[in-house]
């Protein structure tokens, strides 16, 4: 199943909420600063990170519904493991520390968004992530929003982007930019594919399986391309890949946990086909796909 779009907002709120993380990173003094300072930015908004050593969101919930009051409210009963808490009333954070720090980096900003967003901490003190928040199966608008002001701070404005356009249109220059700006590998490929100005697009998918009639195949997880991939051959609406498909060949396989650059063909609109070149990583999470046409393809 292709995951829902976690993160549309009409551009009216998506302003908004840019304007509110913007006005963070230069209360933060951050503004264009790679990696975050992340210390300074939560400072900035008076928040503070619990020890790692505190995390156990039972005994946090406890404390809260001893405390009474509405501040036991929340959003909404998270479904599953919860891997964030903001406690708006105690001004803290709490995350699992069992998260990759990219994911820690993230989530700690999704939190810093549902405080700093005045109608959100308005209406609730306590908000509890799981990882249906985080990529909600429900798409909710408070979500939705704490999820574009955590990109938006994490790559700190268009930096990414700049940086990116710089840089040879290639899966190297993910990979650079992921360890300068210390985001995951999975927000930071999207990040790529959204923003760049060439024509490019990238998918997420799950590991491969076995099914009874079909054989191996590789569920769409998600694909995000640039607007001139867009414009050129559309969105693209495979939910599966499976051998015979035109990015079968890019998938690791037997046991292997890269791609090298791999050239295959794609339509576009008009009927016109394009030779395209693609490479994957599979992280063992999920397989990271990167493809461009293939003369625009450079090696760095
Ligand atoms: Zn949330």
């Amino acid at each position: 199943m292709m995951r829902p779009d976690d993160s549309s907002l009409s551009s009216g709120e998506l302003l908004k909420v840019e304007t509110i993380a913007t006005n963070l990173l230069h209360r933060s003094d951050a503004w264009g600063a790679v990696p975050l300072p992340l210390g300074d930015v939560l400072a900035a908004a008076k928040l503070k990170l619990a020890p790692y050593s505190v995390f156990d969101p039972r005994s946090i919930k406890a404390y809260i519904a001893v405390k009474g009051t509405q501040v036991a409210k929340t959003i909404k009963s998270a479904i599953g493991k919860i891997f964030g808490i903001l406690d708006a009333s105690e001004e803290i954070i709490h995350i699992d520390d069992s998260l990759t720090p990219g994911k820690q980096l993230f989530l700690t900003l999704h939190e810093t968004g549902h405080f700093e967003l005045p109608h959100q901490r308005k209406l609730f003190r306590f908000f509890e992530d799981s990882e249906q928040e985080l990529e909600p199966s429900i798409a909710d608008q408070f979500e939705r929003e704490a999820n574009n002001f955590a990109r938006f701070v994490m790559f700190n404005g268009d930096a990414f982007k700049q940086r990116a356009a710089d840089m040879p249109l290639a899966f190297a220059s993910i990979k650079k930019l992921q360890s300068q700006f210390k985001t995951s590998m999975y927000a930071s490929i999207r990040e790529y594919a959204r923003t760049h100005h060439q024509v490019c697009f990238v998918a997420a998918l799950e590991p491969t399986e076995v099914r009874s009639a079909l054989g191996i195949c590789a569920p769409v997880r998600r694909v995000e391309v640039s607007p001139s991939y867009e414009r050129m051959f559309g969105r693209p609406q495979t939910t599966l890949i499976t051998p015979g498909h035109a990015l079968w060949p890019l998938i690791p396989l037997g046991g292997r946990r890269v791609t090298r650059p791999t050239t295959f063909i794609l339509t576009d609109l008009n009927g016109d086909q394009h030779e395209f070149i693609g490479e994957a990583l599979d992280t063992t999470f999920n397989i990271l796909l990167f493809a461009c046409p293939k003369k625009a393809f450079r090696t760095s």
